[in-house]
């Protein structure tokens, strides 16, 4: 169980060589993703093609690229959805978003989140909050959880929230994929070689677990307003079977989380 933890700040001078090697990893992986992962082809079905209301709070919007930002990241889950599901990702627009949840809370506010984001949205669209956390003051716990992104399950909400400090693009880019993966009710596994996982670590993360595919796959057509309802009953069974035959999910709520070492960065 390797937890990434993020120490203090990466220096300045090695911030654009990382920046690059993080570039290149990202095309690399997509070309994994699109050849070694793709269990099973998307098909001949149409590209089911969804919006995203990008809505950024004030902190997100402090980063003078942040809309360049999202675009990326939401790119980056194309390479994986699309020749896996046949499913493309678009921005419709950039939108306005002050959030309520807080970094330490034990339950969180983030269901907060999720009621203030949702009024937006349609059947084909899936609305997703930005933020970017502050660095915390006197916080006495030395290790603590961050929730670095969360998603309503087949409702088509998704809460994005950076760590404060320098976080590895491909991190970024796996927890935009990860919390998208939720919207089709994927689940989290054991796996930490695949993107359900729900903790941020060290490997590489562009495939998923086959049982989660199935059910992204079976989830596709879904209309985000009416969640899973809205499905057919032979995609309902199909989930409902995954479900019941696949003993590697967890079941511990659908963030994802980081480690930090609090005392680490304090200093
Ligand atoms: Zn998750």
């Amino acid at each position: 169980m390797s937890e990434f933890i993020i120490k203090g700040n990466i220096g300045e001078a090695s911030r654009p060589r990382k920046r690059f090697w993080g570039k290149a990893a990202a095309v690399f992986l997509a070309i994994l993703a699109s050849g070694l992962c793709r269990l099973e082809s998307a098909g001949a079905e149409e590209v089911r093609r969804i919006k995203i209301i990008a809505a950024a709070s004030p902190n997100f919007r402090l980063n003078p690229r942040w809309r360049r930002e999202i675009f990326e990241r939401i790119a980056f889950a194309n390479k994986i959805f699309e020749p896996q599901f046949g499913i493309r990702f678009s921005i419709k627009e950039y939108a306005f978003w002050n959030p309520r949840g807080e970094m330490f809370e034990p339950a969180g506010r983030v269901p907060e989140d999720f009621r203030a984001l949702a009024p937006h949205q349609a059947a084909d669209e899936i609305v997703m909050g930005f933020d970017k956390l502050t660095k915390p003051l006197g916080v006495k716990r030395s290790l603590v959880r961050e929730r670095i992104g969360a998603a309503a399950v087949m409702q088509g909400v998704v809460v994005i929230r950076d760590p404060f400090d320098y976080t590895p693009p491909l991190v970024s880019k796996n927890t935009v994929a990860h919390e998208l993966a939720h919207v089709f009710g994927a689940n989290h596994v054991a796996d930490e070689t695949t993107i359900m996982y729900p903790k941020v670590s060290k490997a590489v993360k562009v495939c998923f677990d086959e049982a989660n595919a199935r059910i992204i796959r079976a989830a596709r057509n879904m209309d985000f307003r009416k969640g899973p309802l809205s499905l057919s009953g032979e995609a309902l069974e199909t989930i409902g079977r995954v479900l019941r035959e696949s003993p590697g999910f967890i079941q511990d709520g659908n963030f994802i989380t980081h480690r930090r070492n609090l005392e680490s960065i304090r200093k």
